[in-house]
């Protein structure tokens, strides 16, 4: 004969069962979705990262165009060690250290006996220059 209080007490079991599972499985899901989270979370900052690095290096990269356009406009007088820029009808010198350095074109004060970078202190003598004889 079946107890039907054993049988009641049975199907509530089974309810309470089929609840703690659905219960486990939510549980398990908001961990997945939590990883899932987190994963999502570091591609973004990669993807942002990658972001930065291509805006860093498209600076760079306008950059070094920019120094190589004015480095071909240049012309070394091997005599004196400066730069000329080419089209320059008034032959204004640039320092060359500063130049190779930093990329900083300095227009130097210039004299008979040569140039003198305001910047880095160079001097570049004129060694066509003839110092007066005492
Ligand atoms: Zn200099």
């Amino acid at each position: 004969m079946i107890d039907l209080a054993l049988l009641a007490a049975g199907g509530q079991v089974l309810k309470d069962t089929h609840a703690a599972f659905k219960k486990v499985q939510e549980i398990k899901q908001n961990s997945e979705l939590c990883d899932l989270l987190e994963k999502i979370l570091d591609l973004r900052q990669t993807v942002l990262d990658a972001k930065h690095e291509i805006v860093d290096l498209r600076t760079e990269l306008a950059e070094l165009r920019k120094r190589k356009e004015t480095d071909d406009r240049l012309d070394f007088d091997s005599k004196i060690g400066v730069f000329f820029m080419r089209e320059d009808v008034s032959r204004l010198a640039y320092c060359t250290k500063c130049w190779k350095k930093d990329g900083n074109l300095v227009p130097m004060t210039a004299s008979d006996r040569g140039y003198i970078c305001s910047v880095c202190d160079s001097n570049y003598k004129n060694p066509d220059y003839v110092y007066p004889s005492c």
